[in-house]
């Protein structure tokens, strides 16, 4: 977010910029919600999370939901047919015109196989850009264990940014809880998940060649300042590089 330096208020999203379709990828807990909701601020457009949505689902109980909450907690993916189909649905929404943050879609090649197809067939929409955030393992065994969210999607770390109140959301005053597949046991599953069926992902990125890497071992600010210096690099590039 950026500050105007006048007001010492957030100044308003930066409306002049067309973020397009932006794939935030990386291993669970390198920090690609935290990051996408400071893009949403930043840009003004939606993240896009397939685990929110799918936890949503959870949450109110659908058909969907009750599939997909045992793979979840057992650190597996929920098939690629079903969350595709929740993603074409969440496309179809006004909200996405100038552009979207995808995060933690795609995760396997089936499924970036499928949204290089989609995004390719809707006129006018620009060409996927693709940032990959990496952290090292000792620190994503910290960052996932010690995490804590409040029920309107704010997020803690009892580690590196507990709340004022332990277990207690600074803003709102709600309870902080812990999901159930943060724990040591599903992490090291959610790991050989992201290892066998995700990196392969990242790599077909890098090969199209609209793709960064960022280092997330650092403070969440800078981190946020280098995704948004490598999308705005990326958008300048051609349509061909
Ligand atoms: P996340 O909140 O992104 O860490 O996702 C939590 C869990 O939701 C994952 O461990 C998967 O079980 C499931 N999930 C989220 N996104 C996907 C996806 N793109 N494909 C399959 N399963 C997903």
């Amino acid at each position: 977010m950026t500050i105007d330096s006048a007001t010492h208020r957030p100044a308003p999203a930066e409306t002049n910029f067309l973020p397009g379709p932006v794939l935030l990828l990386g291993a669970p807990g390198v920090g690609k919600g935290t990051q996408a909701k400071s893009l949403m601020a930043e840009f003004g457009i939606p993240q896009i999370s397939t685990g929110d949505l799918l936890r949503g689902n959870i949450a109110k109980g659908t058909e969907l939901g009750k599939t997909a909450r045992s793979l979840m907690d057992q650190g597996q993916l929920v098939s690629d047919d079903l969350v595709n189909q929740m993603v074409a649905d969440r496309l179809a929404q006004p909200d996405v015109v100038r552009g979207y943050i995808l995060d933690g879609f795609p995760r396997t090649l089936n499924q970036a196989e499928w949204v290089d197809r989609e995004i390719a067939s809707k006129a006018g929409t620009l060409p996927i850009v693709a940032i990959s955030i990496v952290v090292s393992y000792d620190q994503l065994l910290h960052r996932i264990t010690g995490r804590r969210i409040s029920p309107a999607g704010r997020i803690y770390n009892v580690y590196s940014n507990p709340p004022v109140v332990s277990g207690i959301c600074d803003v709102d005053g709600s309870v902080l809880v812990q999901r159930s597949d943060d724990s040591e046991v599903v992490f090291t599953e959610r790991m050989k998940t992201f290892e066998a069926q995700t990196a392969p992902v990242v790599e077909h990125y890098r090969r199209q060649g609209r793709f960064e890497e960022v280092n997330g071992d650092q403070a969440v600010e800078q981190v946020t300042v280098e995704i948004t210096a490598a999308l705005k690099r990326l958008r300048q590039k051609g349509p061909k590089s």
